[in-house]
């Protein structure tokens, strides 16, 4: 049975990350295996709703560690590290108790310490009994094979005038519906809510996007929910949604793309793990209930303080900065340095068309939200949520360079007292005020 003293389950960018701060921080040859059902070395997830859709990203390029600035791992790096990366591998079963996994081929490995990054999945509409869900041409999007797939029906439907519908109005909703739109499809966003990204966006940060959405020919349905997809020969050709009033409408579509969630991949550990927020339950080193098993990224739910209470909670986030910090911390604990506790400060950002956003912080929805920028001209722009006191617990940027998404980051680490009169002028005149 081949045996490793580390054993990474995943092949997500944690995997890629992990692997990193084992070699810097001391790994010998042979310690180490990574285990992905995926034909390929880690890579930077983010690039494929992004410019994966326009052609820009390919692999190796895009491997881990470059979107973190450092070298890029391609299979070569790994064997010359003495890394075990076992690609195609697909784990079908986990024994926490004799320390082994077992793969579909029927080869059983066993390890000393275990970090599990399994990630996570989307959700599909198959799971909530959508009729037509599991047609052809039904697009999902978290993995290189899901990108070519969306870019091979992206090539058919510019030939054919094909029209596309995006379901869902979230990070993967936005992504894909301006990357398509780029290609110069024809696209409908449909989704539920009364604006773009509802769980962050004000209805007045959502309004410009909105605005940059229609100026580019993307038709939004809100407030809709699809009960329905439509097909000829297994492939779908319309889609089904239900409005506000509960009229039904009709669309037709050769191409669908669903973003609505994920949910962590936690089945192999169920009963064998303590679990919480939909993830397995760690503590600050990145360690779950069970003695040398950890959890990293989006799996892990670990202990997080609110920024605008303090209060402590076990919470998961999805994103990639998550998944390369939390991958590093799991490391360190492992090789003994004992790390200071996992110390996370949620962030995300997103690019759309010719935006670029960053948010750091939470947005509460009991928070005064005050606005300020170029919000007709969509040019520097953002949003503070202040809490008690007026401390800064939440703040978006639009438009700012890599120096003011440092400058938001400090101020509500640092839990900086703004008042919302004082915060005025100009996108860079508030993130001076920030300073
Ligand atoms: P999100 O949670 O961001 O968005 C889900 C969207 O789907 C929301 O608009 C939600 O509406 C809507 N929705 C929920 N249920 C339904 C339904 N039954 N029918 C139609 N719409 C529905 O998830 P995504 O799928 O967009 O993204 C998945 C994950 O991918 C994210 O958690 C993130 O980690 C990752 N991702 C991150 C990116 C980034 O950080 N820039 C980019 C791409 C992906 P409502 O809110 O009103 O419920």
């Amino acid at each position: 049975m081949p045996s490793y003293k580390i054993i990474f389950l995943g092949g997500g960018n944690a995997a890629g990350y992990a692997a990193r701060a084992f070699v810097e921080n001391g790994l010998n040859a042979g310690e180490l295996a990574i285990v992905t059902e995926e034909p390929y070395c880690a890579y930077e997830r983010p690039a494929l709703s992004k410019g994966y859709l326009l052609g820009a990203a390919r692999l190796p390029g895009f491997h881990t560690c470059v979107g973190g600035g450092g070298e890029r791992q391609a299979p070569e790096w790994y064997s010359g590290k003495g890394i075990a990366y076992l690609t195609n591998s697909r784990v079908i079963k986990a024994d926490l108790a004799k320390k082994a996994l077992t793969l579909e081929s029927g080869e059983v490995l066993s390890y000393e310490h275990l970090i599990i990054g399994t990630g996570a999945r989307p959700i599909r509409l198959t799971e909530s009994a959508v009729p037509g869900a599991n047609l052809g041409g039904i697009h999902y999007l978290r993995d290189v094979k899901d990108a070519d797939a969306l870019v091979a029906a992206i090539a058919v439907a510019k030939e054919t005038g094909g029209k596309a519908i995006v379901v869902g109005g979230g990070y993967i909703g936005m992504e894909v519906a301006a990357g398509l739109a780029s290609n110069g499809l024809t696209v409908t966003l449909i989704f539920p809510g009364s604006h773009l990204l509802s769980r962050l966006f004000t209805p007045e940060l959502a309004a410009v996007y909105e605005r940059l959405y229609d100026a580019k020919g993307v038709k939004m349905v809100k407030g809709a929910k699809v009960v329905g997809f439509g097909g000829a020969d297994g492939k779908v050709s319309s889609v089904d949604y239900k409005d506000a009033t509960g009229a039904v409408h009709h669309l037709e579509a050769s191409l669908v793309v669903v973003g609505v969630g994920a949910q962590a991949n936690v089945e192999l550990f169920k009963g064998q793990l303590e679990m919480a927020a939909g993830g397995i339950k760690v503590d600050g080193q990145m360690a779950t209930s069970v003695p040398g098993v950890f959890a990293v990224g989006d799996v892990a739910a670990f202990p997080l303080a609110s920024v605008a209470t303090g209060q402590v909670s076990l919470a998961r986030q999805e994103h990639v900065t998550h998944c390369r910090l939390s991958a590093a911390q799991a490391a360190k604990a492992i090789l003994g340095l004992s790390p200071p506790p996992y110390d996370y400060l949620p962030y995300f950002y997103s690019r759309v068309f010719a935006l670029s956003w960053v948010f750091y912080g939470e947005a509460p929805a009991k928070a005064a939200k005050v606005h300020f920028g170029d919000m007709t001209e969509a040019k520097c722009f953002g949003c503070l949520w202040l809490g008690t006191g007026g401390k800064v617990v939440g703040a978006f940027l639009e438009g700012g360079s890599a120096d003011d998404a440092v400058v938001l980051k400090g101020a509500v680490a640092k839990g900086l007292l703004l008042s919302a009169e004082a915060v005025t002028g100009s996108g860079a005149a508030v993130v001076a005020q920030l300073k």
